[in-house]
This record gives structure tokens, sequence and C-alpha cells, in this order.
């Protein structure tokens, strides 16, 4: 893949976001290892949104400085 390319991606997958599980945490949504929490929102509307980093240095997410987002559902 072209590097624009793989910059456009991350950057969309990042935005688009990923799911949350209380239990599990959440996974890099391009090099799926655990990412840390490094801000969390407060309860909206039955949502919970957090931001976090990517830790591999391997990973274009991780390179970009790129902050991921994620979704929590209350249930
Ligand atoms: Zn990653």
């Amino acid at each position: 893949m072209r590097i624009e390319n793989v910059v456009k991606v991350a950057i969309a997958l990042a935005e688009k976001g990923v799911d949350y599980q209380p239990k599990e945490g959440a996974v890099c949504p391009l090099c799926k290892q655990k990412i840390r929490v490094v801000t969390t929102k407060p309860w909206d509307d039955g949502v919970r949104i957090r931001f976090h980093r990517c830790d591999n240095d391997r990973c274009s997410i991780h390179a970009l400085g790129i902050q991921i987002k994620s979704v929590q559902e209350r249930k």
C-alpha cells in the first residue's frame, strides 16, 4: 500500500472507533493489540466514549500518533 493510503486507512479506522468491553478493554483496529486509555468521557445517553493510544511501535496508528476512539454501550 502507498504511504498516503496507509495514513488514510489508519486515520479512518481510528475515527470509526472500536468497541470497548468492560473486562477486556479495547484493541487497536490496525494491529489488534490492546490499547491503553488516554481520556475517558462521562456517560452520555447510555454510551461512553474513550480515547486510546496504541503502544505497538510497528503499528502505523502508533507511528502517526493518532488517538483511537472506543465506544462502550451500557447493557
Ligand atoms: Zn496498533
